[in-house]
């Protein structure tokens, strides 16, 4: 079974054509400048690459069409002809309270994911314009699969979901927390429960998604109970250039003393904030690591302050579960930064995690990382959202 999934932004859409059943990648690019000029990349084992060359487009219907010339091509290409694509995995960033789960599209799916674009102004609308494209290019017999961000996240309880706010404000605006990298989480939570040899239901575990965008969720017997990101991905953890939470007195304050109106204020909390901002440096982990060797010292602190609040969260889920039997470690940072998951689940042997240091020197591939006696498991698992989506379609397409 071959599954493309697509993850359509505004101006570009990411694809990748999977066997869902083998983990096989048969090819993955990204078609960028949509609506401008249009480049196109494509990479396929054994094949020539194709490095952002460029392909016309005008909409999203063109890129779509030349994802699927790139596949059928007869030299380049990997299937025979578009009948080979078994169904189509659209990840979708906001399903609201509406999707629990990933779901097969229909004109009542189409209509319910217009109704999220509110909650997700800058998001849904892409995601909606790659289904639309899809089904213009691919016709209407090949099933398509919403993937939702947000849906794993569904089943948190009220008490963590709610904010303290005038209770209208959730069941007339929808306010409430919603959780995104619902995705990740739950992949990464599969592999734990495979690789622990134990059912996901028995299960207490955190998992922490540190990338250029952060979340931290506490999964107890499979089910999402607790996440840091919130009504928006601002919320949590500080970030590349996102703030994390923070006292909402300081918006009045700092908008008064700067002369920001709410949109300006909010494009610094998104965008030259979190280790950015406290940096001055960069929004790369890595520039900060550098920069911290070299004595600047801000890097440091926003490396500190980044790891801190991780660690923080795992105490607190750790709390919420009473107890935890394993924390994973995942996404950029996650994968590939020994020294700041060893900052992070360092310290923490009073509540039964102890990291074996060599073991951890390690990254991007699924491994234990903590001592052998260490009672908390702690484990480092690489993503992969494109896989869970394919797995996922395929399901739903089998019907
Ligand atoms: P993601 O959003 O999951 O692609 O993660 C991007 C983040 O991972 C960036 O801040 C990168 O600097 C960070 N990252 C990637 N490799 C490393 C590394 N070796 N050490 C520290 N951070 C890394």
């Amino acid at each position: 079974m071959n599954i493309l999934v697509i993850n359509a932004g505004s101006s570009s859409l990411k694809y990748q054509l999977l066997n869902p059943e083998t983990g096989v990648l048969l090819a993955k690019g990204l078609c960028e400048r949509i609506g401008i000029d249009g480049k196109f990349t494509y990479k396929a084992e054994g094949k020539e690459t194709l490095d952002a060359v460029d392909v016309a487009m005008p909409t999203h219907s063109e890129a779509i069409q030349a994802v699927l010339n790139a596949l059928v091509d007869a030299k380049n290409g990997v299937i025979g002809s578009m009948k080979e694509i078994d169904a189509v995995g659209h990840r979708v960033v906001h399903g609201g309270e509406a999707f629990n789960q990933s779901v097969l599209i229909t004109d009542e799916v189409m209509k319910a994911l217009e109704d999220c674009i509110p909650l997700a102004p800058l998001h849904n609308p892409a995601n909606i314009t790659g289904i639309n494209a899809c089904t213009a290019v691919m016709g209407k017999d090949v099933p398509q699969v919403a993937v939702f961000d947000t849906a794993f996240h569904q089943t948190m309880p009220p008490k963590a979901y709610m904010y303290a706010l005038p209770y209208a404000y959730y069941e007339e605006d929808k306010v409430r927390r919603y959780g995104f990298h619902g995705t990740s989480h739950k992949y990464v939570a599969g592999r734990a429960a495979a690789m622990l040899g134990k059912p996901a239901e028995q299960l207490k575990l955190i998992s922490c998604h540190l990338g250029n965008g952060s979340s931290v969720t506490a999964i107890d017997g499979g089910r999402s109970v607790d996440t840091s990101m919130g009504f928006t991905p601002l919320a949590g953890l500080p970030m590349g250039t996102r703030s994390g939470d923070l006292d909402a007195g300081i918006l009045q304050y700092v908008m008064n003393k700067q002369g920001l109106n709410i949109d300006q204020m909010l494009d610094v909390l998104n965008k030259k904030s979190g280790v950015q901002g406290v940096s001055g440096v960069s929004s790369d982990f890595r520039d900060l690591e550098n920069a911290f060797k070299d004595g600047n010292q801000r890097a440091g602190l926003a490396v500190d302050m980044f790891n801190y609040g991780v660690k923080k969260l795992i105490g607190a889920y750790a709390a919420a579960m009473g107890g935890v039997d394993a924390i994973i470690f995942t996404a950029g940072v996650g994968e590939n930064s020994a020294s700041q998951r060893l900052a992070i689940a360092g310290g923490l042997e009073f509540m039964g995690v102890k990291m074996d240091a060599e073991a951890n020197n390690v990254r991007g591939r699924e491994t234990v990382i903590s001592a052998a006696d260490s009672q908390v498991k702690v484990l480092l698992i690489p993503t992969n959202e494109e896989l869970m989506i394919a797995v996922d379609t395929a399901a739903l397409a089998k019907g």
